[in-house]
């Protein structure tokens, strides 16, 4: 069976098809002049012409071509008919719309030639048939023929290769669940095929210098290594592994064009591989990789022989090592076949992480890489990711805003929260929480180790308990280092009250930790808590609560206790589980269980909400 695939079928099943588009346009033409003219003789003659339907289907057969040739060529030459990007659907129903204007064009070829043959237009009084040249008959019968070929294999070809001419982003006939998964698919590597997006990425000097860091200040690691940089965007990750002294590189991106300024870049900084540099760029997804482009004398150099033997003590994730198992389309299986030896990379780095951590499950890619193209022991950066929780006041919700609008108080704030409340009592907000609106101790939620997690362990559920700490107004000053989240050196601000403060939302925010593990030169935390005095460009995802808790250290809570005041809890206590959702493709989902603790030990009713955070 013919199979289209990659690019060059793509092309040879393009020529041929526009050759025969452009024969049946002079068909088309050659027959509607014809049939014109007959119309004309019989109408004169002969009214109740039966030639209507073939002169409209001979005369919009090929502008309906002419359309479909132009859009197809576009979508051939900008998207490449890729199996990656949304352009192969277009190119699918271009093909398919391709196919039946030349039915409709034949269809038209064959009334005209009924006619001929039943001589139709030998009827006709002024002898229609000799003035329209018998030769023009002759030629329209072999070009209907060849076309008729070429319509014949086209349809043959659609229709036995559906599934591999569609790939992955075959719309046409698929189910609406994998529709919707591929709508969300291209959105989410749309999101990064544009500038915006990496500058803020790379304006955020946490985040970028935490991975410099990580990578430059390694050496022992990065010297000579061989690296994956999965999801490479601009390239800049794969620049620093190549200034720390990587032998080769091999950056991938899931977003073509975006993968295409990475090579410019690359290539801008005498880094790429091609020219004589270790860098390789590759504009595909990872999951679909066939082959790691690494150059011969990066494969299995006696170093990294010797680095593999040595290291190999490290957790093996993934199945064990398979020459020659790679298939040339890996599917997103949990875990694939690990790629044979000369195919591993000794260092993969990713910066993979979303709003709340785990949101656009790419941690998933990531750990698909590892057990497929990591060699056992090597090194995972970041290793570890912690989530933390903490209490957020009102100021953490935003809704303090409505307050106070250039002086004026406004009347409706009960409509305005409760309107934006039903709004973040579904989909988590995404801001910026300043640290004096975190009125509790942070608690760690949970940890993941990404050197030994299997993909299932994305989804979790864990217990946290926010003690209150009075305040409020906590704020770092000359953090030195930030340790669990939490600033090494803090203080409440001068002479505040330990008072109670009401509780409105858990805010969210994680850490990622290149460890001693692999980074045994030069450990980095990158963090990107409220309380370490920096912002990233992730921010915080705060979770509203369904009512305000009061929340007071234990002292003030107990003296309160008497006073006929709201009662005060001395904790808020729950859990928050968080599950990529099964039915929509990319989304987190996100669920709160939290009761108010008191100081007798006894507890409030528990609420429970449900939040996401989707792509687009
Ligand atoms: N490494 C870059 C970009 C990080 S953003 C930097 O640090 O600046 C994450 C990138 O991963 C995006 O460009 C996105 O297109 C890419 N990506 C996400 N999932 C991917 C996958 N499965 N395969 C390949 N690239 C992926």
């Amino acid at each position: 069976m013919l199979r289209l695939g990659g690019r060059a079928w793509t092309w040879l099943y393009y020529v041929p098809t526009v050759a025969s588009a452009a024969l049946f346009c002079i068909v088309s033409l050659v027959t509607f002049g014809n049939l014109a003219q007959v119309q004309f003789e019989e109408t004169a003659g002969h009214p109740g012409s039966q030639l209507n339907g073939a002169m409209a289907s001979t005369f919009v057969a090929p502008i309906m071509t002419i359309a479909f040739i132009v859009v197809s060529f576009f979508v051939l030459i900008k998207k490449s008919w890729s199996r990656s990007g949304s352009g192969f659907s277009l190119g699918f129903v271009t093909a398919w719309c391709l196919l039946l204007s030349q039915i409709l064009l034949l269809t038209g070829v064959g009334l005209t030639a009924t006619k001929h043959l039943t001589g139709t237009f030998e009827a006709s009084p002024k002898g229609v048939w000799t003035h329209s040249s018998t030769n023009a008959y002759v030629a329209t019968y072999v070009l209907a023929f060849i076309t008729c070929v070429f319509t014949l294999v086209m349809g043959v070809v659609l229709l036995t290769n559906r599934k591999s001419f569609g790939g992955e982003g075959q719309h046409q006939g698929q189910a609406p669940a994998e529709n919707a998964t591929q709508r969300v698919e291209d959105a989410y590597f749309n999101s990064y095929s544009t500038f915006g997006i990496h500058r803020t990425m790379l304006s955020d000097k946490v985040r970028t210098q935490a991975y410099r860091n990580a990578l430059e200040l390694n050496p022992r690691l990065l010297r000579g290594a061989r690296v994956l940089d999965v999801g490479c965007g601009t390239g800049i990750l794969s620049m620093f592994a190549a200034r720390a002294g990587a032998a080769a590189v091999v950056g991938i991106d899931g977003s073509p064009q975006i993968a295409r300024f990475a090579r410019a870049n690359v290539a801008a900084n005498g880094l790429a591989a091609g020219a004589g540099g270790p860098i390789a760029i590759v504009a595909s997804k990872v999951e679909k990789l066939a082959e790691l482009p690494l150059p011969p004398q990066a494969q299995g150099t006696p170093q990294q022989q010797q680095r593999h033997n040595h290291t190999a003590r490290h957790l093996q994730p993934g199945g064990a090592a398979q020459r020659g198992e790679a298939p040339a389309q890996q599917q997103a299986v949990s875990v694939p076949a690990k790629a044979p030896p000369e195919q591993q990379v000794d260092v993969l780095v990713s910066e993979w992480m979303g709003y709340a951590l785990l949101f656009e499950s790419m941690l998933g890619s990531v750990l698909y890489a590892r057990d497929r193209w990591l060699r056992p022991g090597g090194a995972v950066l970041p290793d570890v990711a912690r989530l933390y929780v903490a209490a957020g006041g009102e100021g953490a919700t935003g809704l303090e805003f409505w307050h106070d609008v250039y002086g004026f108080r406004q009347a409706c704030m009960e409509d305005v929260r409760d309107s934006l409340a039903s709004d973040a009592l579904r989909t988590a907000l995404l801001r910026y929480v300043p640290a004096r609106h975190v009125i509790s101790e942070p608690a760690s939620l949970h940890s993941f180790d990404l050197a030994t997690m299997s993909a299932d362990e994305q989804d979790f559920t864990a217990p946290f308990r926010l003690a209150a700490n009075g305040s409020g107004k906590r704020e770092c000053v000359g953090v030195v280092a930030v340790v669990a989240g939490a600033c090494m050196r803090s203080r409440g601000r001068s002479g505040q009250q330990a008072g109670p403060q009401t509780c409105h939302a858990v805010v969210v925010w994680f850490d990622t930790l290149f460890s001693e593990r692999f980074c045994a030169e030069h450990q980095v935390t990158l963090s990107t808590s409220p309380l370490s005095g920096t912002q990233t460009h992730w921010g915080h995802t705060v979770l509203l609560l369904k009512q305000p808790v009061l929340l007071a250290p234990a002292d003030a809570a107990a003296a309160a206790a008497g006073g006929g005041a709201q009662r005060a809890a001395v904790a808020l206590a729950g859990q928050l589980g968080m599950e990529r959702s099964r039915q929509t493709h990319r989304r987190l989902n996100i669920v709160l269980r939290y009761a108010p603790q008191y100081v007798d030990g006894s507890a409030g009713q528990e609420e429970m909400v449900r939040y996401s955070i989707s792509v687009a």
